[in-house]
């Protein structure tokens, strides 16, 4: 039988939008995977850090997701204090799951700067990578980047269950050009963001006066 695979999706989610809801679950029923789950960071290595606190963070993945079977909340980085490292993250899935492979769910802006990342090499070797297009991003630019694809790419998700991790699977998913920080900004100008993202989290986003003040300047 193929070995269960799941998605790991991390991401500040400041807040959690339908950018990384309905291309999560493209994923998921595309490649087949078991699980995904969603690991809101704690801090953020590669980029400003988030303007939320990680609690209400975790709760508005929470409300996003509760629908959704396959879909899990995974508090771990929230939990460990300091930045958070992929690479750490993964190894304590594959400790507690061995018998389980591992999808990185990445957009292509992040993959862009995956060469930059902690051990990037160390994070092939506990997990296969599930890169997801994301409107007005080409492909890789880095030549790194550029290189490691040339040399570990998927051409099918049938592909990924044929070894355990180390493999680059470019994934077409639903384009929808929504980013939080959009959704941020929309909020500081007094506008709604509503449709942007799910109702619950829109709510939560208004009852607790999230992105009232402009963090930009
Ligand atoms: P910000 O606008 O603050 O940079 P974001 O919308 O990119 O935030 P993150 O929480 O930083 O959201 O993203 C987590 C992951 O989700 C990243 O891998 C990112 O590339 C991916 N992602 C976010 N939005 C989309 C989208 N609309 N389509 C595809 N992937 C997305």
């Amino acid at each position: 039988m193929a070995p269960d695979m799941i998605g790991v999706f991390g991401g500040t989610f400041d807040p959690i939008h339908f950018g990384h809801l309905r291309t999560a679950l493209d994923v998921m029923q595309s490649v087949g995977l078991d699980e995904i789950r969603f690991i809101p960071l704690h801090n953020a290595v590669h980029r400003d850090q988030p303007e939320t606190p990680a609690e209400l963070r975790l709760e508005m993945v929470r409300l996003a997701i509760s629908q959704q079977q396959g879909f899990v909340v995974d508090e771990r980085e929230i939990r460990r204090t300091g930045d958070s490292y992929t690479v750490e993250t993964l190894a304590s899935l594959r400790e507690e799951q061995p018998q389980r492979s591992l999808c990185l769910l990445l957009g292509m802006d992040a993959f862009n700067g995956f060469a930059d990342w902690y051990r990037p090499d160390e994070i092939l070797r506990l997990a296969h990578i599930i890169v997801m297009q994301r409107p007005g991003e080409e492909g890789p630019k880095d030549s790194r980047v550029k290189r490691l694809l040339h040399r570990s790419q998927a051409n099918t998700p049938a592909q990924l269950r044929t070894e355990d991790c180390g493999l680059i699977l470019q994934q077409a998913v639903t384009q929808l050009d929504i980013s939080a920080s959009h959704i941020r900004s929309l909020l500081v100008q007094g506008q709604t963001p509503r449709y942007l993202l799910p109702e619950a989290v829109l709510q939560l986003i208004e009852n607790n006066h999230l992105y009232r003040v402009d963090h930009t300047k």
